[in-house]
């Protein structure tokens, strides 16, 4: 009789795996299915990418590197991150780990105990509250309404701290709602923190070149008043179309840095040593795929906000970054899940339930526009059919 610990339990998941797998299945079988449900772009990882992974492997860098990840990467994101948002960055405060998600683990870790708060955007990345809860902290959403864009507001966030609050988790652009926070919100959230000094701030900005119709991202990195309590999150997964390479990082106040390399010492050691290689390659090379890729996302956005607002029962908000359209699906009659269900096995469009991202998410559906517009207009088409 085995008795796991109850933190397993608590452990959540992210549904988007299960669709994923369901949506597999059903092709195995020959079915012609759509996948609208993933969250990872369509392209390939752009060439010199791959031919850099390949050389590092070539070169024999086959060993353990740094837990931090290797200097000249740290060097280029510093770079990066003062090339795209103007922020002075030490390269010793950068911790690169396998992917994005690791950061918010270790983020969560460092603060997280029972007794304590942490607040979270919901609907949300759904890793954010299954890791709150399995720390023994006490999740507080975060409301995102579709009235506002999915933006989060300063003052929801900011009459929510207590005493016991220790960390705020932020996104935008964010998933599963493409809803980006004006800077106003971000100015005001800011000033407000500085009169809460126990409370530290991740902001997941790992969509933070997918941003559309204009719009600008504010990276917190540019407020001074709390670097030495924010944990900015980025990565390579959706950037350069690299999710399977496993690569990310985070840049952490000089308080925290010891403590997550000796978290990245126990979990993992450090990232492998060609992906790290591949991933100086992408920063320091030509970003001519980024700007196609992004500019590719723009049209396909337009064309599935536009569809999903002509099907009946169905209401799209504009969705202003990232790669997802949430609409509203209430006027369907159908939940999320009922919705996602059916396009799913009648339609065979593979789309992911609202309440994947948390409670409040009920009554809206995920569609990642990462494919074809050919694609995306005959999942309509099916969807329409059904409806
Ligand atoms: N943060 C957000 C908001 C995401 O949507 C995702 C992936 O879907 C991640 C982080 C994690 O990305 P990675 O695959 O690099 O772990």
């Amino acid at each position: 009789d085995l008795k796991f610990a109850d933190s397993i339990a608590r452990l959540g998941t992210e549904s988007a795996f299960v669709v994923l797998a369901r949506a597999q299945a059903l092709a195995a079988q020959g079915r012609d299915i759509i996948n609208l449900g993933i969250g990872q772009p369509d392209f390939r990882t752009p060439d010199h990418i791959v031919e850099a992974g390949i050389k590092a492997l070539r070169d024999g860098h086959h060993g353990y590197t740094p837990a931090n990840g290797i200097p000249a990467l740290r060097e280029a994101v510093a770079a990066d991150l003062h090339r795209r948002h103007g922020a002075e960055v030490n390269p010793d405060n950068v911790v690169v780990v396998p992917g994005g998600k690791p950061t918010m683990f270790f983020a969560v870790l460092m603060f997280g105990q029972p007794g304590v708060e942490i607040m979270y955007p919901n609907p949300g990345f759904p890793i954010y509250e299954s890791v709150i809860k399995y720390s023994g902290a006490t999740p507080v959403p975060i409301a995102l309404e579709e009235k506002h864009g999915f933006a989060f507001s300063a003052d929801a966030v900011l009459s929510q701290i207590t005493d016991k609050t220790r960390l705020i988790i932020i996104n935008s652009p964010a998933n599963p709602t493409g809803g980006v926070t004006p800077k106003v919100e971000i100015d005001k959230l800011v000033k407000g923190l500085l009169d809460h000094p126990h409370v530290a701030l991740m902001s997941d900005e790992i969509y933070s070149q997918m941003l559309y119709g204009g719009r600008e991202h504010v990276s917190l990195l540019n407020y001074p008043g709390i670097r030495d309590r924010l944990i900015m999150l980025d990565g390579w997964s959706k950037t350069y179309a690299m999710t399977g390479w496993r690569l990310g990082y985070a840049v952490w106040p000089d308080s925290m840095v010891d403590a997550v390399t000796r978290l990245c010492i126990n979990d993992h050691s450090c990232v492998n040593a060609a992906t790290q290689y591949a991933g100086i390659a992408a920063l320091t090379g030509p970003q001519d795929a980024v700007h196609d890729m992004v500019a590719q996302f723009n049209e396909r956005r337009q064309v599935i906000v536009r569809e999903l607002n002509s099907l009946p029962g169905v209401r799209c908000a504009d969705a202003a970054g990232a790669f997802y359209a949430f609409p509203n699906i209430e006027g369907t009659g159908m939940t999320s899940k009922q919705a996602q269900d059916r396009f799913l096995e009648e339609a065979g469009v593979a789309t992911v339930a609202g309440t994947s991202f948390g409670a409040w998410g009920e009554g809206y559906l995920r569609f990642s526009y990462a494919n074809s517009t050919d694609n995306i207009l005959e999942a309509i088409r099916r969807i329409r059919a059904i409806l």
